[in-house]
């Protein structure tokens, strides 16, 4: 059977009066097999038109809907197997699924073939400047020679060994580093296989930790609103139930608490009212509560936003007021991101319970860590079953653990301080001008995360492409577009990603309740 990918369209008017017109050069729907007869959901370009139409079979499709109901359609098809830019987005929508992401949507996806310092080159010649650090992981650039030689380096001794029974030196090295750098106290290293392990890791070590002393009733949690801990089902529970994406699952999640979402501002104490809010639900559920999870000072997908530190020291006297543990969930803000190493640290607060994912690896690989104090380690393994209960094929994996080992030696061996601060203001200086246009709601900035938040959502499959054409690489998500670069980003190229925001961003207006480009 022949494989083959809607390259393009050509529309041609009853009658031939019209020369034959290319509409449409990306792949947005793909009829896999010929001959087809059903029917496909497309685009064209960036217009936000779409329309149902009914495939015919070979290479002739007829139309059947919005501007082109009277036309006929000629195909032009191409071999699956060929690697152009089109051709890539044809068998990627055949195929695979996408974060957050539908079959047959349409949505653009653009193949990159390779990343070298804050640079993507895509499958069509083209080069984007990196606004995203691949969702805040990617703290050194791309193709960086360190972190490939630790790789490499390691390659050659093992690339993987069971972690149950054995050990091995890079997972002993990074356990004993991540101890050195990590607030007071936090002893005591799991490694995981992702961020939202990890968390789910942090909730099981508090549920045991209450069960091995004697307090199994403590078994559920305290979350902030707006806050974002990942997408497995556990760690799903404690994220913010309305923004936090995952609403569709609530009836089946384990049901938690909720206290309001920290003011906004990083400056100035906490608003009384929120702490408040902490401690009359601390009042309330204390016997039943194993841990209050966070995200310190900056609260990430659930929302992009910024409070005060002193609301985190607050927590953390809360916390211990009422026997409550402490997680803090740091995976998008360790290593730096807010502008401290860790975010805990604005408040000079440690938690009992510390989650690092995302730049641990330098971006390189998958790895988390769910860091512990002694006590706790303690009373889980003196505990029933006197063993915690948790332990991944890919525990402690070499050559994640190897080239997160150089990558916080090469982060410490840098000017990170200095570069988070220098793009702090240049994010600060190239934002600036956003507050000022229309469906612009707020322009804040904390260390390397700059955010512009507009009034209404997105239209992704219309704002995407203008980002590509500006030259950059930016994905907002809901309200939310957003730089938060690579550290080792130059004045010049944040200068084009701060210009690219501002530029498309101008160009939008508010319709059907989306921000969408202005035709
Ligand atoms: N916690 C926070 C604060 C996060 O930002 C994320 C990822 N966006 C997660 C947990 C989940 O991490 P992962 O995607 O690696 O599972």
């Amino acid at each position: 059977m022949k494989h083959v990918v809607l390259q393009s369209i050509v529309f041609i008017e009853p009658g031939g009066v019209n020369e034959p017109t290319l509409t449409n050069t990306a792949a947005s729907f793909v009829p896999q097999l010929i001959p087809v007869t059903r029917s496909a959901k497309m685009r064209h370009g960036d217009s936000r038109y779409s329309g149902e139409y009914g495939l015919a079979g070979g290479d002739r499709v007829f139309g059947s809907g919005g501007g082109f109901s009277r036309g006929t359609i000629e195909t032009i098809w191409m071999d699956m197997d060929q690697t152009t830019f089109d051709g890539l987005v044809g068998r990627d929508n055949a195929t695979v699924w996408h974060p957050y992401g539908a079959i047959g949507s349409g949505t653009p996806v653009f193949p990159v073939m390779s990343a070298s310092g804050v640079r993507l080159k895509m499958a069509d010649g083209r080069t984007l400047i990196d606004g995203m650090a691949s969702w805040w992981c990617m703290v050194h650039g791309y193709n960086h020679p360190v972190l490939n030689k630790a790789i490499d380096d390691q390659l050659h001794e093992m690339a993987h060994v069971m972690f149950g029974g054995l050990t091995h030196p890079p997972a002993i090295q990074l356990a004993e580093r991540l101890v050195e750098i990590t607030p007071t106290g936090l002893d005591l290293v799991f490694f995981a296989d992702s961020g939202s392990v990890s968390v789910e890791v942090a909730l099981k070590m508090a549920i045991q930790y209450w069960s091995s002393i004697g307090r199994p009733a403590k078994r559920r949690f305290v979350s902030l609103r707006n806050g974002y801990h990942g997408d497995t089902l556990h760690a799903m529970s404690v994220c913010d139930p309305v923004t936090g994406m995952h609403t569709l699952f609530n009836d089946v999640l384990p049901q938690q608490w909720f206290v309001p979402a920290p003011a906004a501002g990083v400056e100035g104490p906490a608003d009384p009212e929120d702490v408040a809010a902490l401690e009359a639900m601390f009042a309330q559920h204390a016997d039943e509560v194993a841990a209050l999870i966070l995200e310190p000072v900056v609260q990430g997908a659930g929302g992009m936003r910024f409070y005060s530190p002193d609301y985190l020291r607050a927590a953390r006297e809360l916390c211990d007021r009422y026997e409550v543990l402490l997680i803090a969930d740091e995976i998008a803000t360790g290593f730096g991101r807010s502008g401290r190493l860790f975010a805990c640290e604005h408040a000079g607060i440690a938690p009992d319970i510390l989650c690092l994912g995302k730049a641990l690896t330098g971006g390189y690989l998958t790895m988390a860590a769910t860091l512990t104090t002694r006590a706790i380690g303690a009373a889980i393994s003196k505990g029933d079953p006197g063993v915690f209960m948790h332990g991944p094929t890919f525990m402690a994996n070499p050559l994640a653990c190897a080239v997160s080992l150089a990558s916080i030696e090469l982060l410490m061996a840098s000017d990170w301080q200095g570069n988070v601060s220098r793009i702090e203001r240049g994010l600060r200086s190239g934002l600036s001008d956003c507050s000022q246009m229309p469906h612009v709601v707020d322009v804040r900035i904390r260390g390397a995360i700059g955010v512009v938040e507009l009034s209404h959502p997105v239209d992704m499959q219309g704002v995407q492409p203008m980002f590509v054409e500006q030259g950059v690489w930016v994905r907002p998500f809901g309200k939310l577009v957003y730089l938060m670069p690579p550290y080792v980003i130059d004045d010049a190229d944040l200068a084009v990603l701060t210009a690219a925001v501002s530029a498309v961003i101008r160009r939008l207006v508010v319709d059907d309740g989306y921000c969408v480009p202005r035709a």
